[in-house]
């Protein structure tokens, strides 16, 4: 039976379940190859069948009722001659009499093989999800699965086979191997099935044996579902002039000190805005020495951005009168909506409908505005001192962590654009992503997110983003609360945070594991280049300093480098007599900046480095700055590791600045490093 017939046979019957014979049967009109499974009603039937294939068999309860087979002795196995198969007949029909049995499939042995599990559920946020993993105790105690969104590319495949922990065990082991290529095609192919059928909700091939050569599905259990909502179209919308407006109106702008309307609007007018600004207050005739206005209709010009700080109660009223005054983008900056309840939600559901039914683009509420450097652009909730451009975008989900950050990073690193996105009523994280990534000052956009809305999306948008620049992400709200009950075993192994760290590695998006490790990863990235080889060449006074920074670089998926024989004259004319080592070089207490830039030109000349470790000592760092500023790298990058750091500050404030950037400990660097070398391998791949 083709596969439609039987999917809409069960839908007409209300199942939500297709059988292991009638999943078999859809799996097979797609190519893809099972043991296949007659069904038998009596005794006689099930010889019939056997007879009809070689020995021996395997026959398997088939009910509605029954999702384990084997669990309640429905599944005999290597089943022989006609008096086995009668015994087994007659031993399912027993255990199951309390059961409605649909009837008794009889069907080949599979040859052993290695076994593993291809599964399908469905995700919250990034609706249909694909798993495979290696059956038995891997995927039951270790748990060792991958998982990527629905539709997967081929790449995908790859990835999600070569990721788990068993692949090893693939590859070959005493002898044997799997065929890899014929396991992505059986991805690619359910993967395929899932988008061209919506009803599609779950799915369990398990196990399927794993062959050198191709291999055999065994098992397999489909679930079908409401039909998923068909994907909306990606529209390219254009988000430029809210980052760069012309005009900006602050309603709620106040020049009483400590009200947040005093702290936005002192923002704007301290970092000296490039565009018009209006204060609205209808008690104030200046604010800041700038004519205030009742209301945004009594704004002689037009406005590309309120910024609204109104309280909940009335803000909906004063989203209406923008958007009659041609008010283009909608900062809602108060709180006091959905994150606090149901009232807090109704405003929210009619600022939206005001705002589509104007078509004007609405940010927050509950958000802390946006920070554009290049436009001198500080919205921000709370006071924000001095900043310098940059190329960092930051698209933080929360307003006030973004500041609170900020207060001391802008001393080692520039950001370009902050955006703050809050409840997301209209415009969210991809948007904005998008609208950020596009800016040409951009190089490197952090986020920090607790959550994400329609997750496909994102995959897509950001996997385009990352092959030109980098995005590291640190998302939040890791615990799994709350999860339903679900039919399929995939679903029950589907984690909502595994699902998030699948979801950012099929994009190309650098997890960050906290804070600091993201804006490590993004200062790293921001002021030095990917590392295109993997040799290091690590350049130490302290030698076991040089030995961790080794063994991290190890760790991390890179190798010492090796110096080609002319280059290792050169260095040993360099080094003084007690010093033998090429990689790491340990000068000990006689590395001085010259020195260290020499030996930096050597590696700058070898085909073999592709990064470079400086180790520095704290108290002379100073004395580094302008010689290792003015180095000709070549498009190799360089990280200092200076133990003591902290207690070095303005020294590491200058190299900061000079472009270095500067890390407490050697395990940081060879991780962001790594990091970095990973990432341009896989931008690298991707393209070709
Ligand atoms: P369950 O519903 O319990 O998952 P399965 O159909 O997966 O039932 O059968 C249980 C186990 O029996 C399988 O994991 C597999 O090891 C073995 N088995 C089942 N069918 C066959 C077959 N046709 N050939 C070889 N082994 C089989
Ligand atoms: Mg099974």
């Amino acid at each position: 039976m083709a596969k439609q017939e039987v999917i809409d046979r069960a839908l007409a019957e209300g199942r939500t379940y297709l059988m292991e014979h009638e999943s078999k049967a859809v799996l097979e009109s797609l190519g893809i190859t099972t043991t296949g499974a007659g069904v038998a009603k009596s005794e006689d039937e099930a010889v019939e069948i056997f007879q009809s294939l070689a020995a021996p068999v395997a026959m398997k309860v088939l009910s509605l009722d029954v999702v384990h087979k084997s669990d309640a002795g429905g599944v005999k196995l290597n089943l022989r001659d006609a008096d086995e198969v009668r015994a087994a007949y007659r031993e399912i029909t027993q255990a199951f009499l309390d059961k409605k049995v649909a009837g008794i499939s009889v069907q080949k042995m599979a040859r052993p093989g290695v076994e593993a599990i291809v599964g399908v559920a469905n995700d919250a946020t990034f609706g249909p999800i694909l798993m495979f993993g290696l059956g038995g105790v891997f995927v039951e105690v270790l748990k060792d699965v991958s998982f990527r969104s629905i539709p997967i590319y081929a790449s995908d495949a790859k990835d999600m086979i070569e990721e788990i922990k068993g692949y090893a065990l693939l590859r070959g082991y005493r002898g044997y191997s799997s065929d890899i290529e014929a396991l992505e095609k059986l991805l690619m192919a359910i993967s395929d099935f899932v988008i061209k059928n919506p009803v599609i909700s779950e799915m369990d091939i398990n196990p399927v044996f794993l062959y050198p050569d191709g291999y055999m599905v065994v098992d397999a259990r489909i679930i079908l579902g409401e039909p998923r909502p068909a994907p909306q179209a990606a529209v390219e919308q254009d988000l430029h002039d809210l980052f760069y407006p012309r005009s900006i109106a602050v309603i709620g702008a106040s020049g009483t000190p400590g009200k947040l309307g005093w702290n936005v609007f002192t923002n704007l007018v301290s970092h000296k805005f490039r565009g018009m600004l209006y204060p609205i207050n209808p008690k104030a005739d200046e604010i800041h020495g700038l004519k205030a206005y009742p209301c945004i209709s009594a704004v002689p010009k037009s406005v590309d951005v309120a910024i609204v700080l109104v309280s909940a109660g009335v803000t909906a009223d004063v989203v209406e009168e923008c958007c009659k005054c041609g008010v283009r983008y909608i900062v809602v900056e108060s709180a006091g909506f959905a994150e606090l309840g149901e009232d807090g939600k109704k405003i929210e559901l009619l600022m939206k409908d005001i705002a589509d039914r104007y078509g004007v683009r609405l940010l927050g509420p509950n958000c802390s505005g946006i920070i554009n450097t290049h436009c001198s652009m500080v919205q921000s909730i709370g006071i924000v001192d001095a900043l310098s451009m940059g190329n960092i975008g930051l698209v933080s989900q929360a307003g006030v962590c973004a500041a609170g950050m900020l207060w001391g990073l802008r001393h080692i690193m520039d950001f370009g654009i902050i955006a703050t996105i809050g409840n997301k009523l209209d415009i969210n994280e991809t948007d904005i992503l998008e609208a950020v990534s596009k800016d040409e000052n951009i190089n490197v956009i952090c986020m920090y997110l607790e959550s994400v809305k329609g997750g496909r999306r994102f995959i897509d948008v950001a996997r385009r983003i990352t092959q030109e620049k980098p995005i590291v992400v640190l998302k939040s709200g890791r615990t799994d609360a709350g999860k339903k009950a679900v039919a399929s075993h995939t679903a029950s192994l589907a984690g909502n945070d595994l699902i998030f760290s699948a979801a950012f590695r099929q994009s190309g998006i650098i997890r960050a594991r906290d804070y600091e490790h993201m804006f490590n990863l993004a200062r790293a990235i921001s002021k030095q280049p990917l590392p295109t080889r993997e040799g290091v060449f690590i350049i130490t006074y302290a030698g076991s300093l040089g030995v961790i920074a080794a063994d991290a670089i190890t760790d991390n998926g890179m190798r010492l480098s090796e110096l080609e024989p002319p280059l290792k004259e050169r260095l040993k004319s360099l080094l003084p007599d007690y010093v033998c080592g090429m990689n790491p070089v340990d000068y000990t207490f006689s590395q001085d900046a010259e020195t260290v830039k020499k030996t930096i030109e050597i590696g700058v000349d070898s085909q073999d480095v592709g990064s470079f470790i400086v180790v520095l000592q704290a108290e002379i760092l100073g004395s580094y700055v302008d010689t290792l500023k003015n180095i000709d790298y070549q498009g190799k990058p360089i990280i200092a590791c200076v133990a003591g750091k902290e207690f070095a500050q303005t020294d590491v404030i200058k190299m900061e600045n000079a472009g270095i950037p500067v890390f407490g400990t050697p395990e940081q660097v060879a991780d962001a490093l790594g990091i970095m070398y990973r990432h341009q391998k896989r931008v690298a791949k991707e393209k070709s």
